[in-house]
């Protein structure tokens, strides 16, 4: 058998070790056990492992101790692909760096850009960012340099590198030493993590857990999904959910759809036929996103309806049961999707619905996951009874959406332009407003 490992075999200092505890984080995990000597060694890195399985740590625990050895800012950066996992990581950091006064930034779009600015020129210890909003950052001003940086992370290595961040990553690497030490960290092990492995030139140390290609397999994970014609599809997500709540009455839910729009149509739905919930897509100003999330986080609503932008590794501990609204078009999505449940080893839920129109992206997923989804039977005479009220409840959500009652109908225009455009919406929108002040103010003083 396995022998059990502690941190202190890893060689971490004990203040790092005490400062674990005091957050519940007393053995290390497998990745962490694996990669931490490494990294502490002074390797490269590329990590696999499934999600929930303490990849954060992995790299936060070794960056902090090497950092109090010769504190210095900026001293590490980490990339990572959405804004909730950059404030999420950057949690992380803080707790552990508390006793050293480890001090960090988080650079994502959706905040004040200039005030971010002044931060960096603070120079903070370790910069959690997202490549979009870095990248404007070191084209507007050069007011900080990442020329000394020791170490780059890239969280959810294989999104980053998935070809959507080129632009920006390319921009950020030009303002990188030559000389550090990159670790990647993802879930899943793609051609891009493949080909790393071959452009790294230095001595890299590389780890994948266990049966990763089976990584939602694990065995507390109950994995059903429900035929239903697609025109009732909502009345049986409604009935999967009372069925839940009927054994299950405090438990969690993740509701995960394709789209901005199908999200906030969904969200309001249910709310209203009494599914209190809150949604989290990116059409949603980023501060509200947050607002949401901590409610959910929270435990003060137990329902979170979201797109693919929450599926990637948000630690919400508590989920007992993941609803897919859609099936997911890539079976790794799924992955991540399922990911949100049976964490740490407590059991979990996933429920597929499935149209006849899905049943080749449902065999996808099995094939990929090497694993039969159950079927899961819902009384039909049952939805039947709430069809209507929920079918009528879902056109007057797309009317008041339509009607702007629930965001200016211009502004979700225009949002969703600049989504398309390619553009930070947050960041659109923070520039708009701003313009519209000084506008006001201009006129405001002429008629005075
Ligand atoms: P991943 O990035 O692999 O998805 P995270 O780093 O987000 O996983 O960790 C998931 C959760 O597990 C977090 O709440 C974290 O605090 C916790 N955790 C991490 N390492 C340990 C550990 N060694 N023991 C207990 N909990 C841990
Ligand atoms: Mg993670």
């Amino acid at each position: 058998m396995t022998q059990k490992h502690t941190f202190a075999d890893l060689e971490l200092n004990k203040w790092i070790i005490r400062q674990c505890a005091t957050v519940g984080v007393k053995l290390p995990t497998p990745i962490q056990h694996n990669c931490i000597p490494e990294i502490l060694k002074g390797k490269d890195c590329i990590g696999a492992a499934k999600t929930g399985s303490g990849k954060t740590l992995a790299f936060a625990l070794p960056i902090v101790q090497k950092l109090c050895e010769d504190p210095y800012g900026i001293f590490a950066l980490i990339l990572t692909p959405t804004r909730e996992l950059a404030y999420q990581i950057a949690d992380q950091f803080a707790v552990i760096g508390k006793p050293m006064n480890l001090r960090h930034c988080v650079v994502v779009g959706g905040i004040d850009m200039v005030e971010q600015g002044i931060q960096l020129t603070k120079r903070p210890h370790i910069v959690v960012a997202t490549p979009g909003r870095l990248a404007d950052h070191l084209e507007s001003c050069k007011t900080f340099s990442l020329s000394k940086i020791k170490f780059l992370v890239l969280d959810e290595a294989d999104r980053l590198l998935s070809g959507q961040f080129d632009e920006q990553i390319k921009t950020i690497f030009k303002n990188l030493p030559k000389e550090r030490q990159n670790l990647f960290f993802s879930a899943t092990i793609t051609d891009t993590l493949e080909k790393l492995k071959e452009v790294s030139n230095k001595d890299f140390f590389y780890y994948e857990a266990p049966s990763i290609s089976d990584a939602v397999t694990v065995e507390q994970l109950e994995q059903l999904y429900v035929l239903c014609p697609r025109d009732v599809k909502d009345a049986y997500l409604a009935q999967v959910i009372r069925d839940f709540r009927s054994i299950n009455e405090d438990g969690n839910v993740m509701i995960f759809t394709n789209t901005c729009k199908n999200c906030q149509v969904l969200s309001m739905t249910l709310n209203d036929v009494g599914f209190e919930n809150v949604a989290l897509h990116a059409m949603i100003p980023q501060k509200q996103r947050l607002a949401a999330l901590s409610r959910f986080k929270s435990n003060t609503v137990k329902m979170l309806i979201a797109t693919d932008v929450a599926s990637r590794g948000l630690d919400i501990p508590t989920v007992q049961l993941v609803l897919n609204h859609t099936v997911p078009k890539v079976p790794k999505e799924y992955i991540h999707r399922v990911g949100r449940t049976a964490r740490a080893g407590r059991p979990g839920k996933a429920i597929t619905l499935v149209t006849p129109y899905d049943i080749k992206l449902l065999q996808a997923i099995e094939e990929h996951i090497k694993t039969k989804l159950v079927e899961l039977k819902v009384d039909d005479s049952e939805v039947g009874k709430i069809f209507t009220q929920v079918s009528v409840t879902k056109s007057e959500a797309y009317l008041k959406l339509d009607e702007g009652d629930f965001y200016e109908k211009r502004l979700i225009n225009k949002r969703k332009k600049w989504i398309l455009d390619g553009l930070d919406p947050d960041e659109e929108e923070a520039k708009l407003l701003k313009k519209n002040k000084r506008k006001k103010h201009k006129k405001k003083s002429e008629t005075k």
